[in-house]
């Protein structure tokens, strides 16, 4: 059987991949790179690499074929998002893939996230399109907070607009694992929400941060307003201030603070503590 996983070259893709070589032979694995350079040392370990570009649909289909299961990581560009996971859907479906597994974003559906539209119209797409699918819907990565923790190396504070909102992250390698596992399994569920075990608050945060840096970190906990007042006036341009602060306020309704076991269940052990995550990155 021939698994297939985009993104090879990125952060999750690669752990995705490590994942997989603990049981499946290189040879059944399509590493599917825009980059091949990037993507010489996997073609070293004897995985299949293919050149596969999200915006470049002549590369898709026939880098697909043979494929049996395909993990489609999604793209990085925000706005773009929604014709390239198309393009790839569409060249799987004519190369007779028979799953596709695609990483959406927690409670994609009810989410207020800037996040979230772009996962949503890939979902509907995914299960108009007939082809087999699981959908991971990932939670936030604890990695998002290593920005955090060096910033309050300098200033001692954790400053953030999430209010009393609360996080389940988890270690992207606990995301790349359930993407492994339900590319690997004979009948994963069709849809997983995916979230850490323990939803942290800001405070739990600062705690973490203070211990990993043996300082204390307090946290600056500011309006909407202020916050992208502070982040434009450090520098960030309006735009990604306008992203993290409209982060910050699904954070502050709740929607990446939900515990629901299914990375534990998926992964078969507990996620990764977010304090492990920071001490690993300081
Ligand atoms: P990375 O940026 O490390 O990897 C993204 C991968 O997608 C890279 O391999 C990149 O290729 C590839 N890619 C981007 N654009 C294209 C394209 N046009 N055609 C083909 N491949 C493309 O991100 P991560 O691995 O950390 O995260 C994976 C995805 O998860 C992100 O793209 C994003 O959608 C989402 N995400 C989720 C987070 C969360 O907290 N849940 C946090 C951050 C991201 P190349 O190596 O050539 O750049």
């Amino acid at each position: 059987m021939s698994l297939a996983v985009t993104g090879a070259t990125g952060a999750l893709g690669s752990l995705v991949i490590d994942d997989l070589l603990a049981s499946v032979p290189a040879d059944q694995i399509v590493a599917l790179a825009r980059d091949l350079g990037k993507a010489a040392p996997l073609a070293a370990r004897g995985l299949i690499v293919r050149e596969f570009d999200y915006d470049r649909p002549e590369t898709l289909g026939i880098a697909l074929a043979g494929v049996d299961r395909l993990l489609l990581i999604s793209g990085s560009e925000v706005g773009k998002r929604v014709p390239q996971h198309t393009a790839v859907i569409d060249a799987a479906r004519t190369a007779g893939v028979s799953r596709i597994a695609y990483t959406s974003l927690l409670g994609a559906k009810t989410a207020s996230s800037p996040l979230a539209p772009d996962h949503v119209a890939t979902e509907d797409y995914l299960a108009a399109s007939g082809v087999a699918f699981v959908l991971l819907r990932n939670g936030w990565y604890s990695e998002n907070y290593i920005p955090t923790l060096h910033a309050a190396a300098q200033s001692g504070q954790v400053l953030t607009s999430a209010a009393a909102g609360r996080v389940a992250s988890a270690a992207r390698a606990d995301y790349a694992q359930a993407a492994a596992a339900a590319l690997i399994a004979d009948q994963p569920a069709p849809v997983y929400e995916l979230s850490g075990d323990v939803a942290w608050s800001q405070a739990d945060l600062a705690a973490a941060a203070g211990e990993v840096l043996r300082r204390q970190v307090t946290v600056q906990n500011v309006s909407a307003a202020e916050h992208a007042a502070i982040l434009t006036d450090s520098g960030v341009d309006a735009a990604t201030a306008g992203f993290l602060v409209a982060i910050d306020s699904s954070i502050a309704a709740g929607e990446l603070g939900v515990v629901t076991g299914d990375l534990n269940r998926l992964i078969g052990h507990p996620t990764t503590p977010l304090i492990d995550t920071l001490r690993a990155a300081a």
